[in-house]
């Protein structure tokens, strides 16, 4: 019994073994493929943001801010040239109508949306519509002109972003040029001030359609112009996630930089403008790309998992069967269909332990055909088997359902009969040995009867070992056989 159950665990074990390792091979591989498909995906998103979305964005920025600021520097470069203008302002008093004029004049032909000249001596400021003010050292609005005018001799001009003085809802960038007499002295600050409505609605329009933010800062981070929408801190440096490399954009021409802003990826790209003295910050908050891709790879997840359910059903159903047939095959004996010795000895030990412990009776039968040599002899082997099969189908048909038959060997058999005792095994073994006496077999044209011998066995009280059951049997089935033959005998 014992040798029976081994193998049997051994293959369930490997059963689980092989249904665990499977689906968790084909979870892993696919968890796997479907990471680095996601890995692959996202790099080249990365990459092409950062090598060529957001330069490119940087270049068209460029470009447009170019054209809206470098024809104003260049006008009010002409207009610090100007004699007319060095000549006026180095007049001890001078009238203020012709500048006023001049000024105009500038203001209409280049449609600028300003146009101004600072006296330094007088500190009087002349617009087109007049003398503005007097401008004074202690007003916080005037830094501007002491600053252009505090500038280092190698720097001629400064951009400034203000509001406009006559139209205060409007930025304005002026170009604060500096004038010098012919004997290279500050004589005062001229230039144009103008809107930089289209370089706004690019940036808008990057804002709003590629989720990019464009900006310009100063070479000490200070933002200096961007989208009404900018949300952020007026200073780089006071940017989380970027303050560390703050100064690394500041000291550089161009860099692509990339950090991590409350839980977002960021990528910025940033380039030294230098006829502003500028930087042109172009940056994308996360890939938009990226709630997609996260997005796949969970259906891939998803749909790897459904696979490897679906295949750890078909191969669990697979492997069950194959499993059960080989148990049957493995149980069965080919030629009958009934037990074969080895399962029924098993079976044979647990229906004696289940017998003893109900103090139930249970008897076998052990039955042999007679003289079946000559069978084989007289019609050759074929029909031998014929013969073993069909009375092998008569004999169950006298047996009960809970009764267990066996092919012990050749044609030997043996009938366990549970919750049955020695008498009542003897009828059942007159009734098969009848039913096989009367029953005239027809193969192949071969008219054979058979008889059996029968030797019949009780269980003891004591008697657990089934192999001493089965020798009592066998005794008595000789018995029979040394009677005579075609009998039953019941074992002492
Ligand atoms: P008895 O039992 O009455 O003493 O005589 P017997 O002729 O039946 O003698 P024994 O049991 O010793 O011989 C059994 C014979 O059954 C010998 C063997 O060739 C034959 N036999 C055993 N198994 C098979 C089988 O599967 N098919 C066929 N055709 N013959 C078998
Ligand atoms: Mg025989
Ligand atoms: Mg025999």
């Amino acid at each position: 019994m014992q040798g029976e159950q081994v193998p049997i665990n051994r293959s369930w074990k490997d059963k689980r073994k092989l249904l665990l390792l499977l689906p968790l091979m084909l979870l892993c591989a696919f968890c796997f493929t479907s990471w680095l498909s996601y890995q692959v995906a996202y790099n080249s998103l990365k990459e092409q943001i950062e090598t060529t979305h957001l330069p490119l964005t940087s270049d068209t920025v460029y470009s447009e801010i170019q054209q809206d600021l470098l024809r104003p520097i260049f006008i009010s470069s002409l207009m610090a040239q100007d004699t007319f203008l060095r000549d006026w302002a180095l007049e001890a008093d001078p009238d203020a109508a012709p500048i006023i004029r001049y000024l105009s004049t500038i203001q209409q032909r280049y449609q600028t949306v300003t146009s101004f000249f600072v006296s330094a001596s007088s500190s009087r400021y002349y617009h087109p519509d007049g003398v503005i003010k007097s401008l004074s050292i202690d007003d916080p609005d005037d830094a501007w002109f002491y600053r252009v005018s505090q500038l280092p001799p190698s720097q001629d001009y400064e951009i400034n972003i203000d509001y406009d003085t006559a139209d205060t809802s409007r930025t304005t960038v002026f170009v604060n040029y500096k004038v010098y007499d012919f004997n290279e002295k500050l004589i005062g600050v001229t230039g144009v001030g103008l809107s930089v409505d289209s370089v706004k609605k690019l940036i808008g329009h990057y804002q709003k359609n590629y989720q990019r933010s464009v900006y310009f800062i100063d070479p000490l981070g200070n933002l200096t112009l961007s989208d009404s929408g900018f949300t952020g801190p007026r200073n780089i440096k006071q940017r989380a996630g970027l303050a560390e490399q703050a100064t690394l954009i500041l000291s550089a021409t161009e860099g692509r930089y990339s950090f991590n802003e409350n839980g977002s990826q960021i990528y910025l790209n940033a380039r030294y403008i230098p006829e502003f003295n500028w930087y042109l910050i172009v940056e994308q908050q996360d890939l938009p790309a990226t709630a997609q891709l996260r997005q796949t790879l969970w259906i891939n997840l998803f749909i790897s998992l459904v696979v490897t359910l679906c295949s750890l059903i078909v191969a669990n159903f697979t492997v069950g069967r194959y499993q059960r047939h080989l148990e049957t095959l493995a149980s069965t004996d080919k030629l009958t269909g009934m037990s074969n010795r080895q399962s029924f000895e098993g079976h044979l030990e647990q229906v004696i332990d289940i017998q003893h412990r109900a103090n139930s009776p249970c008897s076998i039968i052990i039955f042999d055909i007679d003289h079946f040599k000559t069978v084989n002899d007289n019609y050759g082997h074929n029909v031998g088997d014929i013969a073993l099969k069909q009375m092998s189908e008569l004999t169950q048909k006298h047996i009960r359902q809970s009764d267990v038959i066996c092919r012990w060997g050749g044609e030997e058999f043996i009938v366990l009969l549970p919750n049955c005792d020695a008498l009542a095994a003897l009828e059942v073994a007159e009734k098969i040995r009848l039913a096989v006496n009367h029953n005239e077999l027809n193969i192949n044209g071969h008219l054979i009867t058979m008889t059996i011998s029968c030797g019949i066995a009780q269980i003891k009280t004591h008697e657990v070992l089934a192999s001493l059951l089965i020798d009592r049997a066998d005794k008595a089935m000789y018995q029979a056989k040394q009677n005579g033959r075609n009998r039953s005998v019941i074992a002492e």
